[in-house]
């Protein structure tokens, strides 16, 4: 079932397109992570959602209630959205159950789902507390708690770890993730970081420049990025020049098998993933640095003459089995990606 779908989404302030065009279904009980660069306009996608924003075309849905086209746009409080703002999510003067409450009927129910609610995030005990007596985690935590609280038919999580240390937030992830689970919610959590993207979401949605670039499984965006762009975006990506014949690509690395069979005779960029490359008998690489970190190793490499000279890093497991100077072989495993490049033929 399909808990929330976008059509066609623009928006610009002062004549400057902020989402252009923007496209999306989402099904029901999965965490979407837009994933892109400070001031692509990933807030103001959640804020269109919300209903904190007036696009200026295109149609929202939520469940089956269309909350948003070109002639209607239903205010933000009746939309069942759960939204936690990048900061400033919680009411100063009111204590953490309060709250937790604040959106909540009253009624004989509505203690009973507070410490529900608090136990569900871990703040359990908290309740009288003030938010500045709580950590920035804690007081994440408990924004979480009062977004969820309602029940809503969809969950708006902006950066929600951007304000806390490195250490804090991988707990905190867990944690969440944990909680968005067990209460089954649909969500839709912005960041610009990929490793929160990717440990946390079911779904990734690349943004750059109000642009949806991409929206696939975490895999799927990994192994087969869209653009050359998307590829350096979501992780280390070893980039040599190639050339596609006969449905292969070749490149200082050899013949090399890719998907791309469309893409025929012409110059392209080739992007292989640091650990599709493993080290063996043969002279295509020489080993330029290597550098020793415990539990991984640093082998810097160029591959190719001088003109056509390309450098390239992998990690490996423990300590290094090769040295500088060394001649090395280097296998691909698995396809690799190419992209033409332009006026390639
Ligand atoms: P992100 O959350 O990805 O960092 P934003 O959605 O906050 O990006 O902003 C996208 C662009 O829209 C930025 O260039 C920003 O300056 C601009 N912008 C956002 N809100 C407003 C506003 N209320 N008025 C004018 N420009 C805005
Ligand atoms: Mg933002």
């Amino acid at each position: 079932m399909t808990a929330l779908s976008i059509k066609n989404l623009s928006k610009s302030f002062d004549g400057v397109d902020v989402i252009k065009n923007v496209a999306f279904d989402l099904p029901k009980g999965k965490m979407l992570a837009i994933l892109g660069p400070s001031g692509c306009g990933k807030t103001t996608l959640l804020r269109s959602i919300a209903g904190f924003e007036i696009p200026h075309s295109g149609a929202i849905k939520i469940g089956d209630q269309e909350v948003f086209n070109e002639r209607r746009h239903l205010a933000a409080e009746k939309r069942r959205i759960g939204y936690v703002p990048q900061e400033g999510a919680l009411f100063p003067h009111l204590t953490v159950a309060q709250n937790v409450a604040f959106g909540l009927p009253r009624n004989s129910r509505r203690n009973e789902r507070v410490l529900e609610m608090l136990a569900l995030v871990g703040m359990q005990g908290f309740e009288k507390r003030m938010p500045h007596e709580l950590s920035g985690g804690q007081q994440q935590r408990v924004a979480l708690a009062r977004a969820l609280a309602p029940d809503p038919a969809l969950l708006l999580l902006d950066e929600p770890f951007s304000a806390l240390d490195t250490g804090l937030r991988a707990k905190l992830r867990e944690d969440i993730k944990y909680a968005l689970e067990k209460s089954n919610a649909t969500s839709i959590m912005v960041t610009h970081d990929q490793e929160e993207a990717f440990s946390m979401a079911d779904i990734i949605g690349v943004m750059r420049d109000g642009d949806l670039i991409q929206i696939a499984e975490p895999n799927d965006i990994y192994t087969n990025p869209k653009d050359l762009n998307v590829a350096t975006f979501v992780g280390d990506a070893i980039l040599v020049d190639g050339h596609a014949e006969n449905g292969y690509v070749d490149c200082p690395l050899g013949r090399l098998s890719h998907q791309q069979k469309s893409v025929e005779d012409a110059r392209v960029t080739v992007m292989i993933r640091p650990e599709q490359l493993t080290i063996e008998e043969g002279r295509t690489a020489t080993v330029l640095k290597t550098t020793y970190f415990g539990h991984d190793s640093l082998i810097d490499m160029t591959i190719g003459e001088q003109n056509d000279m390309c450098s390239v890093s992998i990690r490996v497991l423990g300590k290094p089995n090769v040295q500088k100077g060394d001649e090395v072989g280097l296998r691909v495993n698995g396809d690799v990606v190419i992209y033409e490049q332009q006026n390639s033929h």
